[in-house]
Formats: structure tokens, sequence, C-alpha cells
């Protein structure tokens, strides 16, 4: 397998200047979408059932044979402009055979291209399985949207289909925070995502503190929108959003890196509640807006089937199949051909904004014609 050696990221750090997730990097850098990011699907096994899982609906109890994992590392290196890859489910590190044999061979593939890594974890799972990352990764990323092992017996078993006893998720959850802070003591970056939701959002304060003191270097921070387990879920208004986001901006660490993103608030809003948030998002230290890779610069891949989705937005079902198809390729059709695509593709160099994800724009601006506004000059 042939190694390129991808000069920007080997440069930089991962900080709040530089994020390569971002598609309004790689926007600013090709002067228009390119596919630099892939999101891979490993299991669809997980030992828990969050209620507001994105993939709760795919989630199974068996699963079968994987495609050889020479055909998607074929597929990876012919990605032209490829940065990142993301390595997902289900719970990952859920069998110890798919850590040795398709996650550590992703990411030593990754670190020999000088490609930045990430894997989302619920990080219950042995130590062991965790530790044999260490070498290659670059973001471990968790959900954390707790402040006892009650929220996470709560949040955690949601979706199970039968009680799951107290003492179990108590369990779980001491080996989460035990892992998070040994592995961040043992060099790994690990960043906690929290959602803002209708359980959480006066609750954000007291969860950044906890990441903080497990070691965690960065909180990242998304609203929850209506989709799988999270659809029937009661959903927050855009001003108790913002309400929340100011609390915890008032409490932080500011030293902690924060990274917002899917944010419902837009640079183009006639709004002053969203301009004034925007404003002090932008102002505040080691705080941080991405723009969301769905559909901009990422695809992401089941590994089981071959499937290839740009957007887990309802309306787009598998959009093409690595068995036929370059991924620059199937990138190539949704940007520049689908319908949906064409309603969000906005993008006003003066914000640093390329529009709203589909979810987004479902679920606060149906009826908004992003594609004939400007951002107002902050
Ligand atoms: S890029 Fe789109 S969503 Fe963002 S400020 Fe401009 S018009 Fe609004």
């Amino acid at each position: 397998m042939k190694a390129i050696q991808n000069e920007t990221s080997q440069v930089y750090d991962l900080s709040p200047d530089y994020d390569p997730w971002d598609p309004i990097v790689s926007l600013r850098k090709y002067g228009r979408h390119t596919l630099t990011s892939v999101e891979m699907t490993v299991t669809n096994l997980c030992n828990m059932r969050c209620e507001h899982c994105a993939v709760g609906d795919s989630l199974t109890m068996k699963e079968g044979e994987m495609l050889p994992l020479k055909t998607m590392l074929d597929r990876l290196e012919e990605v032209e402009h490829l940065e990142t890859i993301s390595i997902t489910g289900g719970e990952p590190m859920f069998r110890a055979s798919t850590v040795d044999e398709v996650i550590v061979p992703l990411l030593q593939y990754a670190k020999s291209r000088g490609l930045r890594s990430q894997i989302n974890s619920n990080l219950t799972m042995p130590y062991s399985r965790y530790e044999k990352l260490l070498p290659y990764l670059d973001v471990m990323h968790i959900s954390f949207n707790y402040v006892n092992g009650d929220d996470f017996h709560e949040v955690g078993f949601a979706g199970s289909g039968h009680p799951v006893a107290k003492e179990a998720a108590y369990r779980l959850y001491d080996t989460m925070i035990a892992n998070a802070e040994r592995l961040s003591a043992d060099g790994m970056f690990i960043s906690a995502e929290s959602m803002i939701n209708y359980r959480t959002h006066r609750k954000l304060p007291e969860i950044h503190r906890l990441i903080g003191e497990m070691g965690c270097r960065r909180h990242e921070v998304h609203p929850m929108y209506a989709s799988s387990f999270a659809s029937s879920l009661p959903m927050l208004s855009l001003a108790e959003t913002a309400a929340a986001i100011h609390e915890l901006l008032d409490t932080r660490d500011p030293e902690m890196w924060m990274l917002f993103g899917t944010l419902p608030f837009f640079a183009c809003s006639e709004e002053g509640r969203d301009l004034e948030l925007i404003h002090r998002l932008r102002s505040e230290k080691k705080v941080t807006v991405r723009n969301d890779p769905d559909g901009r610069n990422r695809v992401n891949v089941n590994l089981f089937t071959g499937d290839v989705f740009v957007t887990d937005f309802a309306d787009i079902p598998a959009f093409g199949n690595i068995a036929a198809r370059k991924l620059d390729d199937t990138f190539a059709e949704w940007l520049d051909r689908h319908p949906l695509n064409q309603t969000v593709n906005c993008h006003c160099e003066a914000a640093g904004c390329c529009g709203p994800n589909l979810l987004v724009k479902d679920m606060y601006y149906q009826n908004l014609d992003f594609k004939s506004r400007k951002a107002i000059t902050l």
C-alpha cells in the first residue's frame, strides 16, 4: 500500500486553530467542497442503547461477515484529498477481534499516510482494548451527558426494551470514568461530546466540570436533533438552546477547548439573539464552531454492506456502494446532482459558514431559502 504523506496534517497539532474535520478548511483550500473525510461503520453491535442514539435503529444483536478489509483500504487509497478518517459503530471496541483485525490496521494505514483519525466509543470496554490504539489514534471521541451513575442508567439503556439493573449500569459508568482518566494520563486526546437536549440543557456546567476532571482535552457540544432513537424525544426551542450555550460559556473552564457543532444559529439570521450568540462564540478564547461535515467533506461507509451514505438525513438512503464506484465519484454525484444538497450548499466566507445541516434545516427552518441569504456582518 502506497503511503502518501499529507504535509498539512503533519505540520499542525489539532487545536482550536486547526480542525481538519471542519469542511470550511477543505472548501478554502480547494475552492469547492471536496471529499477529505471518510467514516467507517465497523460494527452494529453495542452493549448500550442510549435514548438519543443516532444509529439506534440499525443496532443488532448479531452480525454477519465483514467485507475484506483490503476492499476498504483500496477505496481509501483512491481518495485523492483524504485528510481524516473516523471509525464508528455501534460500539467499535465491542469485540476484541474487531480491534485487532480492523481498527488497528485502519489506524496504522491512517498514520502511514499522515491522516488524522478519530474513533467513537462509549469507553466501557476493557482498558487493554483501548491501550492498543495509543500509538496511532488522534482523537478518542466519547459521549458524556451525565452528572452521576443514575443519569447514565436512565440515558444509556433507555432503548434496551428490557430493564437493566442499576448496579450493572453503575459498574459500566465507573469503568468509563476510570478508562477516561487512565487514557488521558497516558496521553490520549479524549474529546467528550455532550448534547444539548431536554435532559441536559440545565446540567451542562456540571457535565463540563466532570469532563475536565476526567482529563479530557476537548468538550464538544451539539444540540440533539430528531433522528433515529431521538425522533420521539421532546425538542428544545431555539431560545432554550441559546440560553444553555450562554450558561455553559459563563461557567466553563477557559483553558479547555470547546467545540460547538451542528448549531442551528446562522450569521444570516435576522434575530438579535442569534447574532449575539454567534458573536460571543467567535470572540471567546479556545471556543470553536465546526461546520457540519455531513454532505460537505465526508461520506460514511458500512463495512458489512459496502453502502455509502453522504448524510444521516432520513430522506437520503445509501447513495452508492464501494463495490461499484470510487468514493470520490459517489461524493461528486451527490455534490453536483442531488436536489437536496442544492438547498443547503450556501457559503458566506465572512462568517466562516457553509450552510446548515439538512436535519437542522428540516427541524427549524423548513421554509427558509438559505441560498438567497447572506451573512450579516458582525
Ligand atoms: S452560509 Fe448560508 S447559513 Fe451560513 S450565514 Fe451564509 S446564508 Fe446563512
